[in-house]
């Protein structure tokens, strides 16, 4: 199991996406990859899509500082009614990116799915 980056849910299998994280930007020049689930992924994508500014000074999942950041709206489950709260998270334009990445080669790969 692991854990969701945004929403902290534990998932058996996240969905990667590679950031650029600055803190670890000389040992992974190219960008590492950070584990999201399904559900955080979709409201990435909404995000994307409605590009709300964040008034927050670092995005929540590469971490990095003084770049324009846009609202995602992450629901992260709560042990009581309505057992989910939804959370302003702060994404940057990079790691959005990479976010419709990791959506289109899904996408792709559930097409290879429905060959076989
Ligand atoms: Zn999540
Ligand atoms: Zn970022």
């Amino acid at each position: 199991m692991a854990d969701c980056e945004l929403c902290g849910v534990a998932r058996p299998t996240l969905c990667p996406v590679k950031v650029n994280a600055p803190s670890v930007l000389s040992a992974y020049p190219t960008g590492t990859w950070r584990g999201i689930n399904e559900e955080c992924l979709n409201s990435c994508h909404e995000a994307n899509l409605n590009r709300i500014p964040s008034n927050s000074k670092k995005c929540d999942l590469c971490g990095i500082k003084n770049v324009p950041l846009f609202v995602a709206k992450i629901q992260v489950p709560i042990f009581q009614e309505p057992y989910h709260r939804e959370v302003n998270k702060a994404i940057c334009e990079s790691c959005l990116e990479a976010c419709e990445e990791t959506i289109k080669r899904r996408e792709a790969e559930k097409e290879e799915g429905h060959h076989h």
